[in-house]
């Protein structure tokens, strides 16, 4: 409390706060008042009233809508009005991702059969007149043994992890959820300004008095010269860009919006600087800028009038002239005249420059609305440079590849969109805002178009309609408080971590601390790698618990009296050895084609047919195994014997199809057999443990310790496992290519 905040629309208020200074100032308070049309907000003093007439107070939570201003704090956390709303509401319910939900319902499913299973051993092995106790044991740990007990949690850690790795690489997840979104996701639509694009805006043409002025200088620096000097004219535009204007240069420190910022740089080229200029011409109103309108205008104290300055898209400026101002003097604006300006602005665009028109009226009042902003005069343009980000064309290529298809979506013109989107490989049509209204069905030609310009927020809803109508799973990205709607209803709604505003980010699922297109690239392959190595996890688990099974219920109909493993093993198997090569899958490293597969169908199986059989065979492959070594060391003779290289045989066994559950088409030797270092500690602590159990703990698991020769034998038939896992991966492979 006492702290002095800033208001500014989009964001969300920190803190119940007095205000004292205001513009135009509009709140939508529903969190709190549940009224959804914005409440005007202004300094005055207002006798005791309910929260919704408290007009001069803000309240933490709500979001401003319209305008800026200062207010004092005067209550915090829990102690605002809508900490006492949350005091009396517990925390929100957790979220399950899809991939959870499925897990779920695998998890039941594989329940009841269990049961079914152990109930036919149980029954089978008293028919064959086995102790009742023993085969309870048995029974029981066959449960434990099929059951992978430690998958739920490795799907929360393997979530974890990678939403901590996207962290790393600037995209912070708010919804884990969309983690598997990403991986699913079929179109990005991105906008241009900031994302595709530096947004270091650099003057470099200027036009006026009918002529063309090349700018010189790099990004902020306010060195660099125009080609020609135009005294008063030059001044005029200049001072109209940097009045007109909410950016600030002051010590060297750069703050504002990098359009606006531009334009302080190219008035500084001419030794103008805001502050100066302010002195002399102080702002006395305003009406602000805003993507729909795409213009602003500013009211300033003049010599005997006030002076309204006016700057914004060329071609929205152009219709509210009546004038133009060439060579000091003012001429009639005919449509001519606006052709020819047009002409201009095109072939700016046409560089992928991004243009600004700037006017001017005299007004004889103090104060103005959107009903003055008519009659001006033309002054001229300034274009300025925005360089695609360099890591963009790159990413673009990468989506292509990964099937994910790449919109550009910019409230600028569409010349210079169209530019911009050949320097970076985005191809397709473009479209504007104004012939999307036109369209009755977009649907039909969304396929078509890559490019929409001179978009508004509104816009972009009907785009992810119409893309989501096609089956597309959309990603959208989103910076301002109108953009909201469209980051809600798309599959996927990334906002701006640096320029976004509050209240896009809320309705965010996903945040790009940079701002950066690449970002969401990386992203998308995170989410699919993720979801790969949760599914290199459960491959894993469940193809070795496959295995366990098979040995002990075919070992059981073989020869009943002698059990291949007890109860004991089993459980050691898989509650502790099993747990650290699954736990090490989850963070294995990208396979090399992650990004040049198709993205994942969301109503796709967990299990697709392919790993099915894939489980089915190695399963299969552990029980010839451990049951060809168990019957060779002939159980009739030594039963603790055979039972102990069973029991470290189907641990190998495992430890082989680990490398084999790295990918479930690549070979181990294209993925690399040390391309984790956590598998290879993990695998390595397994087999400590195995050893322990083998020397150590004879008493427990009823082992007797091996010899040299034993172990030798293990290591070569329970790599079949290996060798199989390649054979049929090999012939998938062929299978795949042939289809
Ligand atoms: P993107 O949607 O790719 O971020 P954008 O930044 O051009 O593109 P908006 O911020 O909606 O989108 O701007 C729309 C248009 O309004 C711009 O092309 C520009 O002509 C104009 N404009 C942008 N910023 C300002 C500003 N501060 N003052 C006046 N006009 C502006």
């Amino acid at each position: 409390p006492g702290d002095i905040i800033e208001l500014h629309t989009g964001e969300k208020i920190p803190a119940d706060a007095r205000i004292i200074e205001e513009i135009n100032l509009e709140t939508q308070e529903s969190s709190l008042t549940g009224e959804s049309t914005p409440v005007e907000k202004n300094a005055g003093s207002v006798k005791e009233a309910g929260l919704g007439d408290q007009k001069n107070m803000v309240f933490s939570g709500t979001i401003i809508t319209k305008g800026r201003g200062l207010a004092a704090v005067v209550r915090t956390g829990m102690d605002t009005e809508i900490g006492k709303i949350a005091r009396m509401i517990e925390e929100a319910e957790e979220e399950l991702t899809p991939l959870q939900k499925k897990m779920d319902q695998l998890g039941k499913f594989l329940a009841i059969g269990v049961i079914i299973i152990c109930a036919i051993v149980f029954v089978f092995g008293i028919m064959k007149n086995l102790p009742i106790p023993t085969m309870f044991k048995m029974s029981v740990s066959l449960a434990v043994a099929i059951i992978p007990e430690g998958l739920p949690a490795i799907v929360t850690i393997g979530l974890a992890l990678g939403v901590q790795k996207m962290v790393r690489r600037h995209a912070l997840i708010r919804r884990l959820p969309s983690v598997e979104t990403l991986g699913s996701t079929t179109v990005i639509c991105t906008d241009k300004t900031g994302t595709l694009t530096c947004n270091e805006m650099t003057v470099k043409k200027i036009y006026l008095n009918e002529d063309v002025i090349e700018v010189s200088g790099e990004g902020y620096s306010t060195e660099g010269s125009f080609s020609k000097g135009m005294g008063t004219d030059l001044k005029l535009l200049l001072e109209i860009g940097a009045l007109c204007n909410d950016s600030a240069i002051k010590n060297k420190k750069i703050t504002g919006d990098p359009t606006e910022v531009a334009l302080l740089v190219s008035a500084e080229k001419a030794s103008m600087t805001k502050e100066e200029l302010e002195s002399i011409h102080p702002r006395i109103y305003e009406v602000p800028f805003s993507s729909e309108r795409k213009f602003m205008t500013t009211l300033h104290k003049g010599d005997g009038k006030n002076v309204a300055y006016c700057k914004g898209a060329a071609d929205v400026i152009l219709k509210l002239c009546n004038k133009v101002h060439v060579n000091s003097k003012l001429k009639p604006l005919g449509e001519h005249k606006k052709k020819e300006i047009l002409k201009v602005n095109e072939k700016f665009a046409s560089e992928a420059l991004r243009v600004l028109g700037f006017a001017y009226r005299y007004i004889e009042k103090d104060e103005m609305s959107e009903k003055d902003e008519k009659d001006f005069i033309f002054v001229g343009l300034q274009a300025m440079m925005d360089p695609p980000r360099k890591e963009v064309k790159d990413a673009i290529s990468k989506c292509k590849k990964a099937g994910i298809r790449v919109i550009m979506i910019t409230g600028d013109h569409k010349l210079t969109a169209m530019a911009i989107a050949k320097e970076i490989g985005i191809e397709g049509l473009a479209m504007t805002g104004e012939e999307i209204d036109k369209t009755e069905n977009l649907s039909d030609i969304i396929e078509e178009v890559a490019i929409y310009a001179r978009v508004s927020p509104e816009h972009k809803v009907k785009i992810v309609d119409a893309l989501k109508s096609k089956g597309e799973i959309v990603a959208m990205t989103g910076d301002g408080i109108n953009d909201a709607p469209a980051l809600k209803k798309a599959d996927m709604g990334i906002s701006m971590g640096i320029t976004g505003t509050d209240v896009a980010k809320e309705a965010s699922s996903m945040i790009l601390t940079d701002d950066n297109f690449a970002s969401i690239v990386n992203a998308v392959e995170e989410g699919r790698t993720i979801y790969d190595n949760i599914k290199k996890s459960f491959r894993y688990l469940l193809s070795g618990n496959l295995g366990g099974l098979l040995v002990v219920f075919i070992g059981i109909i073989i020869a009943p009296q002698w059990l291949p493993l007890i109860a004991a093993q089993i459980l050691w198997i898989n509650l502790l050895m099993d747990g650290f090569p699954a736990l090490a899958l989850g963070v294995e490293p990208a396979e090399p084609d992650v990004m040049k597969r198709s993205p994942i169908k969301p109503k796709e199986r967990i299990v697709s047919n392919n790993e099915l059989l894939q489980m089915i065979v190695i399963g299969v492959t552990i029980m010839l195994a451990t049951l060809f070594i168990f019957y060779k060391y002939e159980p009739g003779k030594n039963l603790a014997y055979a039972q102990t290289m069973a029991f470290s045989t189907i641990v190998m066994a495992r430890m082989f199809n680990a490398m084999n559950s790295k990918s479930e088409y690549s070979s181990v030797f294209k993925v690399g057999w040390f391309s984790n270092r956590q598998l290879i500690l993990a695998i390595m602590s397994s087999i400590s443990l195995q050893m322990i159990a083998v020397y150590a703990l004879n008493g427990l698991f009823g082992t007797v310790p091996l010899t040299l020769f034993d172990w030798i034998l293990i290591m070569a038939v329970s790599s079949s496992v290996l060798v199989v896992g390649e054979i049929y991966k090999l012939a998938a492979g062929r299978i795949m290519k042939k289809k």
